[in-house]
């Protein structure tokens, strides 16, 4: 990720400020644990980079901004996202901090695509790097984390294929749970790094 992270670009309306409650949690944290680990998910001053969510009822759940190392995450650490407009730059979440700031990104594959249901954005060098020789689609240009055009090229992308790169930024993954679209990622890493006992 080259462009400097400066906050979220949309704007939240909270409609509550506790922290979402949902069976699958546990299973997001998971995954947000192996991300780290796996170097998917890498620091930067005041944060994290990467953002993974799941769809639930009426809703979906994210991880929030600025939450550092995703090795340890307590429920506070993710929102859940209610409502997004993104033409108007608009979000309705409930949760005690902002949600990712590729939130607008989430919220429009999940309204385009019924049957996705995980989507998870990491940020790795090598696949970002190699996309094309790697044989992934990518988007035609580079565009600003967390905009309005950044989440419409994703959603194109979606329409043809469950994994892709966003141009010098980083890849996306989407499946029906987390389980498939977190193995995917894990497929891809290991085409690039080779095979690793989990
Ligand atoms: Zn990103």
């Amino acid at each position: 990720m080259s462009e400097e992270y400066q906050g979220v670009r949309f704007t939240t309306s909270f409609l509550g400020h506790e922290p979402p409650r949902h069976r699958l949690l546990p299973e997001l944290r998971r995954w947000c644990r192996i991300f780290h680990d796996r170097g998917l998910a890498p620091p930067y001053p005041g944060g994290s980079s990467g953002n993974l969510s799941f769809r639930a009822e009426n809703s979906f759940i994210i991880t929030g901004t600025a939450i550092g190392l995703k090795d340890n995450l307590t429920d506070d650490a993710f929102v859940e996202v209610v409502g997004c407009d993104v033409a108007a730059g608009r979000v309705e979440a409930r949760g005690g901090r902002e949600p990712s700031s590729e939130t607008m990104l989430h919220a429009l594959l999940y309204q385009h695509f019924p049957q996705i249901g995980a989507v998870f954005h990491g940020h790795h060098e090598v696949i970002t790097r190699e996309a094309e020789a790697l044989g992934l689609p990518q988007s035609p240009c580079p565009l600003p984390y967390g905009s309005g055009e950044l989440a419409e090229a994703a959603w194109r992308l979606a329409g043809q294929c469950d994994f892709f790169v966003l141009r010098d930024h980083g890849f996306v993954a989407t499946g029906p749970d987390m389980a498939s679209c977190g193995g995917l990622c894990l497929r891809w890493l290991g085409k690039i790094t080779g095979p690793r006992p989990l």
